[in-house]
């Protein structure tokens, strides 16, 4: 019943009401079947009010009166539509007996809902729905929308986290007093707390959230499934701060969707990975897209003992057998960040060791620096985000100029990655560190993708994809490449993009600075790193040149919103202007612009100054999201 997706369409809706409600941890729980090509699980959604909505000022509430009173009046008038999707989903459940529709009133809803996400589809702005507005959803219950596309929604329901043991903590001033509604209010405070609790108490939190999630559900939610949107909402409940805090979704992901690839790995084992860029996670589980929805997560993987799990997280999993031939792998964040940096990779890969500890013992030695030469100048200055265990506040990790790391690759490849790919990684991020200083990001791990993967390389949080085809060009690719990809870490990631169409800010910086760190790793003289740099420049300018005359002049504006750039809807939602074009992964002149215009403000102000301001820059703005204006 769902609407095809339009391939002519240019733009990328982002569909969540970011504006009204946030995400702010996330809890999957999946299991990874390569034999249906289906990952399959729950993941329950932690959420806060906007707190412009956690309290209807008098006035507000006076406008949702008036409103919803015309409204009513309407509605006398109109027959009511109620919006039912799974309609077994729902029968389960005796409560919402009295949405059960006959097959003629059946149709004629899937057919409204259906037109209603075309309509979205087309503007790409969800029409704004908040308290007061009724006008599309034939009632005025708070709708929570999730971007999500290509999954099987199978159930929504409400987590019931006051039967957690030892949550009372969290509980505070509120009284129990049996009636449902403050049942509802002492559930919704509880996730308050429990999102709210100082970032030096996170290990706590992550425990009850993982209580949480394995909570009971109490009672199911009503939901309906677009093109490219999941709205959830509970009879009755018109606004976010009453909304259920503690939302499990039932799912499994579709064979072709497109936020992860099914392949084989150049071993010919099989393998599943996240593509990242147009769509992101949203084929992957349903989240809020906007980058301004910055978020933590858990995640338990499991799959066939054979299998690695590799995901974006802080801790180097391992795996845990569960049962014959079945394991599982956990990983966490603690910084929050756009779901679409949420990465993972599975497949029969190996983890490519030095040959002996001695050697590994060397490389660390060797890149530790003296203390004198760390970076502490930053010591006493306060972070700009919100709050978290952030490596530039911790002494320990401002020291490390090299974060652990691992190397996964397929059985085939492991030789050629011992030879040079090992040894590179030390190398790149020692002089990242030099460069820019502590590390965002506690460690690393670095995947050689199927060769099916359509760009060089990728980075996330914790992880980097590169592909195959910069491990036969000697050091020189593959250290490139390397330094382009670590620099993400600050540029993209630690500091990103309010909005996606402003990439040159993350590829403009990541490729200025893999000349520098790429200069650096190789211990190159002053002249040496010149003639380098020179050359790399007039390459790019080729490049640039050509892809200025060769392609449309709209895909080449750094900043293709202009004035209105970061604006979104009253909901939240936005569109990522020509984000689904599909020549533009093959464009680089945001990288190369972005490039020109960094390496012409170095020149005027000269190296070192240019550095130390982006330093400054870093300590300003890690873990924030920026614009170019
Ligand atoms: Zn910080």
């Amino acid at each position: 019943m769902e609407t095809q997706l339009d391939p002519m369409k240019d733009d990328l809706p982002l569909m969540a009401n970011t504006n009204y409600i946030l995400v702010k941890h996330y809890i999957l729980d999946l299991d990874v079947d390569f034999q249906s090509e289906v990952i399959e699980g729950n993941i329950v959604l932690f959420l806060e009010a906007v707190s412009q909505y956690r309290k209807t000022s008098s006035t507000d509430k006076e406008c949702c009166q008036l409103q919803l009173e015309e409204t009513c009046k309407e509605r006398a008038s109109v027959p009511c539509h109620i919006p039912v999707t799974s309609v077994s989903a729902c029968s389960s459940n005796p409560e919402y007996n009295d949405f059960a529709l006959s097959g003629k009133g059946e149709e004629d809803t899937f057919e409204k809902i259906g037109n209603r996400s075309n309509k979205e589809q087309t503007s790409g702005i969800s029409s704004s729905k908040d308290c007061c507005d009724t006008e599309d959803h034939g009632n005025e219950d708070f709708l929570l929308v999730l971007d999500c596309c290509d999954l099987s929604v199978l159930r929504v329901e409400e987590v019931d986290v006051a039967t957690v043991s030892g949550i009372e903590k969290f509980t505070k001033s509120a009284k129990l007093t049996g009636v449902s509604k403050d049942l509802e209010n002492l559930r919704n405070q509880i996730i308050h707390e429990l999102v709210s609790l100082p970032a030096d108490r996170w290990k706590e939190q992550h425990y009850y959230f993982t209580l949480c999630s394995q909570a009971p559900g109490c009672g199911q939610l009503l939901f309906t499934t677009g093109t490219w949107s999941l709205e959830i909402w509970k009879s009755g409940i018109q606004t976010p701060t009453d909304f259920p805090h503690a939302v499990r979704i039932w799912y499994k992901t579709k064979p072709e969707g497109r936020s992860i690839t099914w392949t084989s790995d150049q071993s010919g084992r099989p393998c599943v990975y996240t593509m990242g860029s147009p769509i992101n996670n949203r084929a992957l589980f349903p989240c809020q897209e906007p980058p301004v929805a910055l978020s933590t997560w858990q995640a338990s993987v499991r799959a066939a003992e054979d299998f690695v799990v590799l995901m974006s997280g802080e801790n180097s999993a391992e795996q845990v057998q569960l049962q014959e031939g079945i394991s599982s792998w956990y990983y966490y964040v603690t910084m929050p960040m756009p779901a679409s940096t949420f990465t993972i990779a599975v497949g029969c890969w190996l983890e490519v060791k030095q040959q002996s500890f001695t050697t590994a013992v060397q490389a660390n030695a060797e890149f530790s620096l003296p203390s004198s030469q760390v970076d502490f100048r930053w010591c006493g200055e306060i972070c700009g985000h919100v709050e978290y265990p952030c490596r530039f506040k911790n002494p320990a990790a401002r020291l490390q100029a090299v974060i652990p790391y691992r190397v996964f690759a397929p059985w085939c490849l492991m030789e050629r990655c011992k030879e040079c790919l090992l040894q590179l990684i030390p190398q790149c991020l020692s002089a990242a560190y030099t460069t820019l200083g502590t590390h965002p990001f506690s460690r690393l791990d670095v995947l050689i993708v199927p060769s099916n993967f359509s760009s060089l390389g990728m980075a996330s949080p914790h992880i980097i994809f590169l592909s195959q085809s910069v491990l036969p060009g000697g050091n020189h690719l593959c250290g490139t490449r390397l330094c382009h990809e670590i620099a993400h870490a600050w540029f993209g990631l630690a500091i990103g993009a309010r909005d996606w169409t402003e990439e040159w800010l993350s590829e403009g910086f990541a490729t200025f600075l893999e000349d520098i760190f790429w200069a650096r790793a190789q211990k190159l003289s002053q002249d040496e790193v010149k003639g380098q740099q020179e050359l790399k420049a007039l390459l790019r300018w080729r490049r640039l040149r050509d892809e200025v005359q060769n392609s449309e002049e709209e895909l080449q504006v750094l900043r293709p919103k202009k004035e209105s750039t970061g604006e979104v809807s009253e909901s939240g939602a936005s569109v990522v202007k020509h984000g689904l074009r599909a020549e533009k992964i093959f464009m680089q002149v945001h990288y190369l612009k972005g490039y020109f215009l960094l390496r012409s403000l170095a020149r005027i102000i000269g190296e070192a100054s240019y550095l130390a301001s982006l330093r400054k820059f870093i300590h300003k703005f890690h873990g924030q999201l920026v614009l170019s204006q």
